[in-house]
Formats: C-alpha cells, structure tokens, sequence
C-alpha cells in the first residue's frame, strides 16, 4: 500500500523541545515563504499525489486541527477514498468544529502525541501549560467517538522515568496503541540535545518494564528507531518492521515529494560489526546523530544459525504485518 505523508504547514499550538520540524520552519521564514500551505495548495498536492496512486493519507504540520479548513481537507480524502491518519498533538480534538468533520467517517486514525504520564513533564516538554490536561481531554474524546487513538510518545531524558506509566494512563484513556519514538536530534531536539537524547544504554532497563507493563495491560507497544540487538527479547517490538507491508511518500511545506523510506534509511547509520549481525537485512539501525554522539559501542550483532535466522526472520516479518 501506498501511503502518503502531507505537511500542511507547520503553524502549532505547542513546542515541544524534542520537535524536529525547527529547522524546516526557520528555513521557510528566512526565505520569507509562508509556513502553510493553503487550502488551494493542499488540495492542489492531494490531486497531485492521487495520481500516483495513494491509498491513505497521513495528514501532519504543524498542528492540523488548528486550520480553518480541516473539514475541507477531511472531505477531500474521503472523496478519494483515502483512509486517514491524523497526526495531532490532541489540543483540538475535544473541538466541535473538530468533531463535526470526522463524526461520520470510519476509516480515519488519531496518533496523538502524548509525553508524560502528568502535566508535569508533557507541558515541561511542550512548554504550553495545560497541554496535558487538553490532549488527555481529546484522546477521550475520540475514545468515545469510538476512532482508532494511537499514543505517541516521543522517548527523552525529561519522560523516561515514566514511560511505565504513559501505558498505565494510556490503557486509563482506554487506548489500547502506543508508539513509542527514540528522538531524532534534528530542529528542537539537536539544540536541546543534552537535556532530550538518552542513550540506549539509559533506557534499556526502562523499556524491559514498559514492555512487561504493557503485556500485563494488553496494551499493543512498538519502538521506533530502537534497533533489535537493544531490545533482543522482544525483536517484534521493533517499529520499523510496519515498513515491510507498505510504502510512504512525503512532501514538507513548499517542498518537493520524496520517498520516505530511502531518506529515512539515509539519515540512520549502522556501526560497522552490524554486517555480521542475523538481522542486518532487515535493521535499519539508529539515527545517524546518534552514532556521532555516543559512538556504536551499544549496537551488538546477534549472532544465529542459519535456520534460527530464517526462523526469526519469518516470523518478525509476520508480526511485522500484524502490527498498528
Ligand atoms: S544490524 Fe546492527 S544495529 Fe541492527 S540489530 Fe544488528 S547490531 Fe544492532
């Protein structure tokens, strides 16, 4: 399946020290171009991407709740029979205007950035107080709406201490998904490094817990951008398995669309024992800054006999194909 990614203009009502669209923005408003798309220009790029044959659409910024013109955009992917993910920090989903555009639609998904299990750490990693209460408010809201909520969080130093309960409250709301995202040092995250990026070696132990709360729970988990020889026990965990059932393709505000696997591939890095790990070809490895920063001491190859490999490889896959 072909999915499409589109930014429709990167205009937000928080700013999450973690955000990696900072360096996209301050490039359009040094160049003095707007940072929004237009009404025109979204549905000028949703033709233009139909054309390739798209199945489903991801509409992301920015915050696109916030645009006037949300039903717009809803009721032309609806027309085009694209099934819809909302990206969304959730602030707006308790909206009337909000809910009137999605109240019949069934094929449409909320991922909802969600970062701290209180107000205190996600308002202190979105620096708008009262974001917490707002997005847990919308989450709700589309719980009862009976709409597929994924919760994603974004792994930091500032929230990793209560990662464990981010699945305690997701599974409170009553969302049954969590993504789990190791941060990319791009934007916000590259300036705010120190105070963001944990390293593997950190949250290692964390991530155990989290897992084993989320089996108890029966909360489904994935990680991105945690490679398989940091969470070895529970290889179909990894989040870049969903990949292997289909394609993305993506257009930032005022740029041109490229394929987002090969980019995403092209901005992650592997250490150079990887080649001899079992998992090499299906490992995408971590963020290359990542690799600049604290080296690739903690990428470890695991090493299996060509029939367990083969085993593992097929059954990953397979998990990989059931996965949000
Ligand atoms: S290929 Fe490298 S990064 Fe990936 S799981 Fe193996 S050792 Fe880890």
């Amino acid at each position: 399946m072909l999915v499409y990614d589109l930014k429709v203009g990167y205009s937000c009502n928080n700013r999450c020290k973690h955000c990696v669209i900072e360096d996209s923005k301050n490039k359009l408003i040094s160049n003095n171009i707007k940072m929004d798309l237009t009404t025109q220009e979204c549905l000028d790029q949703i033709d233009k991407e139909l054309k390739k044959g798209i199945k489903h659409i991801v509409l992301t910024g920015g915050e696109v709740t916030l645009r006037k013109d949300f039903n717009i955009l809803i009721k032309k992917c609806i027309d085009n029979n694209l099934g819809i993910t909302v990206q969304t920090n959730g602030r707006m989903l308790s909206n009337d205007r909000v809910i009137e555009s999605i109240n019949n639609i069934d094929d449409i998904r909320f991922v909802v950035a969600l970062h701290g299990a209180n107000s205190y750490t996600h308002d202190n990693i979105t620096q708008i107080q009262g974001s917490f209460e707002e997005t847990c408010q919308g989450i709700s809201t589309m719980v009862k709406q009976n709409k597929l909520v994924i919760i994603k969080v974004v792994i930091s130093k500032i929230n990793m201490l209560e990662l464990e309960d981010i699945v305690k409250l997701a599974n409170n709301l009553g969302v049954k998904y969590i993504c789990f995202a190791f941060p990319h040092a791009q934007g916000g995250a590259r300036i705010n490094f120190n105070e963001v990026i944990p390293t593997y070696s950190n949250i290692k132990d964390i991530l155990e817990k989290v897992i084993n709360k989320s089996e108890e729970m029966k909360v489904n988990i994935e990680f991105e951008a945690v490679p398989f020889c940091i969470i070895p026990k529970h290889m179909r965990l990894v989040g870049e398995l969903k990949y292997l059932r289909s394609s993305s393709i993506c257009t930032q505000v005022k740029e041109k669309t490229f394929e987002w696997d090969d980019i995403r591939k092209s901005i992650k890095r592997k250490g150079k024992n990887c080649f001899k790990c079992s998992l090499d070809s299906v490992c995408e490895g971590p963020w290359s800054e990542y690799i600049d920063a604290f080296g690739e001491d903690e990428l470890k190859p695991i090493i299996l006999s060509e029939e367990n490999k083969n085993k593992i490889l097929n059954a990953i896959c397979k998990f990989g194909l059931n996965k949000i």
